[in-house]
């Protein structure tokens, strides 16, 4: 059964399939609500967290498969919904299918230092 990868959210049965979505890491990692939403975890709570902001990215903006996105985390992405419900279909016929790493890890790099200074000023 997939889950939600920004969530952990279940997505179980025909209803909430048809609703989800699969995005590519470039539509995830350049997103800003998505790294937003990574630093407001627990392990990111210490400022000295930044320090491992670089491995994160590269981390996550290398991952080639892709990405399950529940009907309510989707609302923070922009994205071609029909292709992102096709790559549905596509991964139930071919579950090793791949989409590709970010095209441009500097600009995931940029959007997640970006949404670090703003979820952690805040804080201040
Ligand atoms: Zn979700």
């Amino acid at each position: 059964m997939p889950v939600c990868d920004i969530c952990g959210k279940k997505i179980s049965g025909v209803d909430d399939i048809v609703k989800s979505f699969i995005l590519t890491t470039t539509e995830v990692v350049e997103n800003i609500s998505y790294w937003k939403y990574v630093f407001s975890k627990p392990e990111w709570a210490s400022d000295n967290s930044s320090i491992l902001i670089p491995h994160a990215v590269l981390k996550q903006a290398s991952l080639t498969t892709g990405w399950w996105v529940c009907q309510s985390c989707s609302s923070d992405y922009s994205f071609n919904a029909s292709e992102a419900q096709q790559r549905i279909i596509e991964s139930s016929k071919n579950p090793n299918v791949t989409y590709g790493s970010s095209k441009n890890q500097a600009k995931a790099s940029e959007v997640a230092l970006k949404a670090w200074d703003e979820t952690h000023d805040n804080k201040k």
